[in-house]
């Protein structure tokens, strides 16, 4: 059975032993420490629903190699049906977690490496392909949670790698032997990958000629020596470490996106393990290919998990203090509803509208104008939400008070008495519900959403070069009876 109970991955989790640093403190166990403890929880989730009989129908999937039952963060897509249940297992997870499903980025790099390694192997005569399924049968079988990586920081924008004064600033290969690569570099923005039990390595953008020892891909497990993970800290960092009872936080049980840097200081790949290695070429295909798939959910159904959250908890709110009949409020919610709506229609469009890409390869992406769209859409929607919420909640978001003074014996009353509204509502439901649209609407998910899957001129980018100017062009001059000139493409755009 290839779908294992959460309490194997809580003993892997205790037993992984990675170098993390935290607030300038190493951490000695990943399971214990108030911050790290949140992506152990995280990962554990996704053990636990694969168990309810409703969680695994959105969540577990056949293996294609195995045909056993996996959890779906270990599959690839190959079908538009397989792109549909991985848009909404996108959603499923983010509405329960309020933060990242740590496993959605590995997934997303297993399919984009899958129809690259394909082609690799097609035209090259390489073996990356069957490496690399060997490698996801193993993390299938023993289900496995697998982060990734495509690899920043990159040194300066404006100049070539060959003329970065560090050669580390974008991971290299800096030795190869008969038995493997030994890599350098650095990953600044990862999502959870001090709780994975592997790491997939991805480059950071397409390679040209002479960037060979930049065009790289592998896996390496958990701690593997050389590997130093280095975690965000900010406000919510320290209200985490210094709470009495994790229930003050406004998400108890799964916190903030957490993110860590990770260095590769010398770190040993074997070449099983290895799934490009210099062809430059083919780098810039791994990279839009996660891209396309990752728009559709980490940019899409996801971000509309979170906004049903942060809009849940507005609604209670405007229940809360009575407002349920005020236009304008209902207004708003409105709003903050067809936002979220249109995302979720975009990325559902954008699955059904999926192909085979590197036609043999089995492997499906989502319409990339569609997943693009879904992204872009989301990065100014949140804001708009966020503001929504936060106008709904009113100047409390920001000025609430510790939840501890309710177990202060000198000024509890007072919190009860003038947080309480004079309702029948406990103050305490009330400052939880302010506490989560703090943690929304005054905490770090605008930014987070609007660079994680790129920031928007990625997918501005996208939507310039896949739009179909020629076809507009057409209507128009068709509908204004304007003639065709006689060069067929007069588009300079
Ligand atoms: C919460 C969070 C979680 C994340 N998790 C992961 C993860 O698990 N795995 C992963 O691989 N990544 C992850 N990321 C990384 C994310 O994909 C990057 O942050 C994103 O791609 C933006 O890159 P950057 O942060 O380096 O910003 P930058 O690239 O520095 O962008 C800043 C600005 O500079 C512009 N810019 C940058 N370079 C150029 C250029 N050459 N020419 C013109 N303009 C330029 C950008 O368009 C943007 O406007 C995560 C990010 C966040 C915020």
């Amino acid at each position: 059975m290839a779908v294992k109970r959460p309490d194997e991955y809580l003993e892997r989790a205790k037993g992984m032993k990675p170098r993390v640093f935290i607030n300038g403190k190493r951490v000695e166990d990943i399971t214990r420490h108030p911050v790290t403890r949140t992506v152990v929880e995280a990962n554990l989730a996704s053990y636990e629903w694969a168990q309810d009989p409703a969680g695994a129908k959105v969540l577990v999937r056949p293996s294609h190699l195995s045909g056993e039952p996996c959890n779906i963060y270990n599959t690839l897509n190959r079908s538009t049906d397989d792109l549909l249940k991985r848009a909404a297992a996108g959603l499923y997870a983010a509405e329960r977690l309020g933060t990242c499903i740590y496993r959605c980025v590995g997934c997303d790099a297993f399919n984009a490496l899958a129809a690259t390694t394909y082609e690799l192997d097609r035209d090259l005569k390489t073996s990356y392909h069957g490496r690399l399924m060997d490698f996801l049968r193993h993390v299938q079988d023993e289900d496995l949670t697998v982060a990734g990586a495509m690899t920043e920081p990159r040194g300066r924008r404006d100049q070539k790698m060959q003329e970065w004064k560090d050669p580390d600033l974008s991971l290299h290969v800096v030795e190869k032997s008969d038995k493997g690569i030994v890599v350098n570099g650095a990953k600044i923005n990862i999502s959870g990958a001090y709780a994975s039990d592997w790491t997939i390595v991805m480059p950071s953008g397409a390679r040209q000629p002479g960037q060979e020892a930049y065009s790289v891909s592998f896996a390496v497990p958990n701690g593997e020596p050389g590997l130093t993970y280095i975690c965000q800290y900010n406000p919510f960092s320290a209200e985490r470490e210094m709470a009495e009872e994790a229930d003050d936080l406004g998400n108890p049980r799964f916190g903030q996106r957490e993110t860590s840097m990770v260095v590769f200081d010398h770190v040993f790949v074997p070449w099983e393990r290895v799934f490009l290695c210099g062809e430059t070429k083919y780098a810039g295909r791994v990279v839009t290919r996660f891209a396309q798939v990752h728009r559709m959910v980490c940019g899409g159904s996801c971000k509309v998990g979170f906004g049903k959250v942060l809009v849940g908890a507005a609604r209670l709110i405007q229940e809360y203090k009575g407002l349920e009949k005020v236009p304008h409020i209902n207004d708003q919610m409105t709003e903050m509803v067809t936002l979220l709506e249109t995302v979720r229609a975009c990325s559902k469009a954008a699955a059904i509208e999926g192909t085979e890409i590197a036609p043999g390869s089995g492997v499906y992406f989502p319409d990339d104008m569609l997943g693009n769209v879904a992204k872009l859409n989301v990065c100014n929607a949140f804001w708009r939400i966020m503001a929504l919420a936060g106008d709904i909640g009113g100047g409390l978001v920001v000025t609430m008070p510790s939840l501890k003074e309710l177990r202060n014996p000198e000024t509890r009353e007072y919190i009860e008495k003038y947080y309480g509204f004079g309702s029948d509502t406990p103050a305490s439901d009330i400052l939880k519900a302010t506490k989560l649209i703090q943690n929304w609407a005054a905490g770090l998910h605008g930014v987070g959403t609007w660079h994680g899957a790129g920031p928007v001129q990625a997918q501005k980018i996208m939507v310039q070069r896949l739009a179909n100017y020629d076809e507009m062009k057409d209507l128009a001059r068709q509908m204004a009876g304007i003639g065709r000139p006689k060069k067929a493409d007069d588009a300079k755009a």
